[in-house]
């Protein structure tokens, strides 16, 4: 930093600052030094206080709420009449144009590129998720409109937070507004653990100034998934203090979170409160029109891209936008599946094929699946009774059934392994274990088995008896 143009009142006076620096060092160790200490210029001197000089309101926060006290000791050390300290804030970047984002050519040993390649590489915007392709419905619009809004108005909502479930499009939101106001305005979009992670590091590296006045020069900071930040005081801090600095300056500042701020845990209330300052919106899950919507558009943009043959039925069009409701990232897997599907068998899935390769993605809620029930079918299945299912006789006819019962217990269920060995006569999770793989290996050697397994699969999940 610049020290010269205040040299002439050190000649005035008694008290030699850079000494008091220097022991200052060697109290608090170079790395606090070097990041704090040496930013602190010498004003003037006064009867019984001292006026310096730092150049931002955050580095006068951040010294007087930890170092104060060691620095004005040092200080009484040489002239004890001094009994406070004062701190005038001077922006050097007029006078020597030490521009933050210009670093580098004030530090040709390279010391702080780190700040620059992160920036290259967690700073890379996705172009394909932009506005002209997020489709719009009742639940999202709102989220969307405020989000084109900024992009187009900065500062008209400040903060804007957005937050929703996982996968309804928030990162993709976040993404289409930087990816719009890129070509004007500086742009910063990290995610919560990123800024987390930098920071620690730049502590530990000794930058963190620079990391500082580098979040401080963008025009438009988004930060995704802010649920992620958490405790660490330091760092709550240096964020709070970026944060009013952004938002002080005119910059625009972008939040996304699963919840609302109210509800963010570990988070200090003062950020909180300063989220819910500005716009709040949410996403809400897709409706019925928006993820049929959806897979239309992801479908054409897969048939384009690859000139697939993927003529997807609008029956499977409709199973799909009924049954995957959860969210869009879901969706749009239950759509990748489809395509993998028709690529190893050369065709696309049936209806029944289709329940089957998304199983896990369909919502059962209202076709929960019981060990009951399973128990039920298989015997009906392999026309045994209950209780030859669950006695302990091991013939082969008796045996094969109660596996299989077993497997797809293990596969349509969430229950452990000794549970599932309590509901089959307290048989011990080894013995669940063993038949859940001899139903896998024969399934894979023994076609016949293969077709057992996926008519009973129907029968349980859809009560129908399809076959595959
Ligand atoms: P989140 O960040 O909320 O977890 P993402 O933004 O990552 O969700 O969205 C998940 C996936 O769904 C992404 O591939 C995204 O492009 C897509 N997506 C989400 N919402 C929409 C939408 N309204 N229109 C088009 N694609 C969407
Ligand atoms: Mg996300």
């Amino acid at each position: 930093m610049n020290n010269s143009r205040f040299n002439k009142n050190i000649e005035k006076i008694n008290l030699d600052w850079t000494t008091i620096q220097s022991e200052i060092k060697v109290k608090l160790g170079t790395d606090i030094y070097e990041s704090w200490i040496r930013k602190i210029n010498f004003v003037e001197e006064f009867n019984n206080y001292l006026l310096l000089s730092v150049p931002t309101r955050f580095i006068r926060d951040w010294i007087t709420s930890r170092y104060l006290d060691q620095i004005l000791q040092t200080i009484k050390k040489h002239k004890k009449e001094i009994i406070r300290i004062e701190f005038k804030i001077i922006d050097d970047d007029a006078n020597n144009d030490e521009k933050s984002i210009d670093l580098k050519k004030h530090n040709p040993n390279g010391k702080i590129s780190f700040i620059k390649d992160s920036y290259l590489q967690y700073n890379r915007i996705d172009p394909n998720k932009r506005f002209e392709n997020f489709l719009i419905g009742s639940s999202n619009k709102i989220a969307f409109e405020a989000s084109k809004k900024v992009s187009e108005n900065i500062s008209y909502y400040n903060p804007l937070y957005i937050y929703g479930g996982v996968g309804l499009g928030k990162t993709h939101l976040l993404n289409s507004i930087g990816h719009k106001l890129n070509e004007s305005k500086k742009v910063m979009f990290i995610s919560a653990e990123r800024f987390m992670y930098q920071f620690v590091k730049s502590i530990k590296s000794n930058d963190m100034v620079k990391f500082k006045e580098y979040f401080r020069n963008t025009d438009v900071l988004l930060i995704d998934d802010i649920q992620f930040m958490n405790g660490k005081e330091a760092m709550q801090e240096e964020f709070f203090h970026t944060f009013n600095a952004l938002l002080d300056k005119g910059s625009q500042i972008i939040v996304s979170a699963d919840r609302p701020p109210n509800k963010l845990s570990r988070i200090q209330e003062r950020i909180k409160s300063r989220f819910s300052g500005g716009l709040v919106v949410d996403i809400q899950k897709p409706e019925y029109d928006l993820r049929r919507k959806i897979i239309n558009y992801k479908i054409n943009e897969l048939i384009n891209l690859y000139s697939d043959n993927l003529n997807i039925s609008e029956e499977i069009q409709d199973f799909l936008s009924s049954k995957v409701t959860t969210n869009v990232r879901e969706l749009v897997g239950a759509i990748n599946r489809i395509v993998s599907f028709s690529r190893i068998y050369k065709k696309l899935p049936s209806l029944s094929e289709t329940k089957i390769i998304l199983k896990d993605l369909l919502n059962l809620n209202d076709n929960i699946v019981t060990i009951d029930s399973i128990q039920t079918i298989v015997c009906k299945f392999f026309k045994i009774s209950k209780n030859e299912m669950l006695s302990s006789r091991r013939s082969r006819y008796l045996v094969r059934p109660r596996q299989t019962a077993i497997y797809l217990t293990k596969i349509l269920t969430t229950k452990s392994l000794p549970e599932i060995g309590r509901e089959f006569s307290n048989r011990d999770h080894t013995t669940i274990i063993h038949s859940v793989k001899t139903i896998e290996r024969l399934k894979e050697k023994n076609p016949d088995m293969n077709d057992n397994i996926n008519k009973l699969k129907n029968i349980i999940l859809y009560n129908k008896e399809n076959e595959i």
